[in-house]
């Protein structure tokens, strides 16, 4: 049946594997409880254990597991496939994490920062399926974001291109964690959104509200709500503008929890977007849900996988 790869979504909750066919077909998965806090050589010694499961699984089959890809969060340096530093595992400075899983394994494995590698398994397998240039935006608690040009990931010469969540909307803005102010990030992620409510509203507003609350109340009619909702959808479209105008992609594809408010931004979104963007790109770019969900990082680590194979 031929070559097969495991694709890792490595995430400070949930570690996500799947064993997938060269044609993007999911033939077995497995999710389990990261524990992050264990220490690395615990969360490692896990991810080998499970890709050594998928590998039992490829071997019954008569099929050949020919590489692995791994989407891990925080700064990676790609062509050794270490992980500098990552925000969910504090233990993780200068990890060789190619290196510890391939001394295990003994199968090619390859590190792919976890944004880029969904960005990559959307195009692959979800929302941008058939076309060759998008970029995701996943609206979560932060902004993440990823660029695939003619169906590759783009990295810049650091690595670290596709920080769509830290770019500029306003010069004297809210500071931001990136050390940067008025981010998209600050505006257009949950967070943002809690932060904007709680600014406008004139009543006090409990400090544990959530995102879906709001939505909730921009539904059933709450004015301020409804108006945080539309200025973010505001923000997002210059957002968007711009990387239309830099970019020209075919689709600019949105994940992550804040998509489900979806109808309470994306007319101000695509109205920012028609009046800022020139008029060409902006008709054609098609501004779409992604498809793929919790399964886009670990999709796309295959992909990332089989490029890395020629494949
Ligand atoms: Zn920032």
């Amino acid at each position: 049946m031929g070559r097969v790869v495991v694709g890792v979504d490595l995430g400070g909750t949930n570690l996500r594997t799947a064993l997938l066919s060269q044609d993007g077909v999911v033939l077995d998965r497995h999710k389990e409880a990261t524990n992050a806090s264990e220490g690395w050589k615990q969360v490692v010694a896990r991810l080998v254990a499970n890709i050594s499961r998928h590998q039992e699984t490829t071997i019954e089959r008569g099929m050949v597991l020919a590489a692995v890809g791994v989407g891990a969060p925080g700064v990676i340096q790609l062509d050794k496939g270490i992980v500098v530093k990552s925000p969910n595992f504090p233990d993780w400075n200068n990890l060789p994490l190619k290196q510890e899983l391939e001394k295990a394994l003994h199968i090619p494995v390859v590190i792919e920062n976890d944004a880029n590698a969904a960005a990559l398994g959307e195009q692959w397998r979800g929302a941008g399926k058939d076309i060759g240039s998008m970029i995701l935006l996943t609206l979560g608690t932060g902004v993440g974001g990823g660029i695939v040009l003619d169906k590759k990931i783009w990295h810049g010469a650091d690595g670290m291109a596709g920080e769509i969540g830290h770019m500029t909307l306003l010069p004297d803005g809210r500071t931001c964690s990136c050390g940067s102010r008025g981010c998209l990030e600050m505006y257009a992620s949950a967070r943002g959104i809690v932060k904007s409510y709680q600014e406008a509203s004139l009543a006090s507003v409990p400090p544990e509200i959530t995102s879906a609350q709001i939505y909730e109340a921009a539904r059933s009619g709450d004015a301020v709500a409804r108006k945080v909702m539309n200025d973010m959808g505001h923000m997002l479209g210059i957002g968007i503008a711009n990387l239309i105008n830099i970019f020209n992609p075919e689709m600019v594809v949105l994940g992550g929890g804040v998509k489900d408010a979806w109808d309470l931004f994306i007319n101000a979104t695509r109205e920012e977007i028609m009046r800022r963007a020139f008029q060409v790109p902006a008709e054609r770019t098609r501004i779409v849900p992604s498809m793929l969900g919790d399964d886009a990082g670990m999709v796309g680590a295959a992909a990332v996988a089989l490029q890395s194979l020629g494949a």
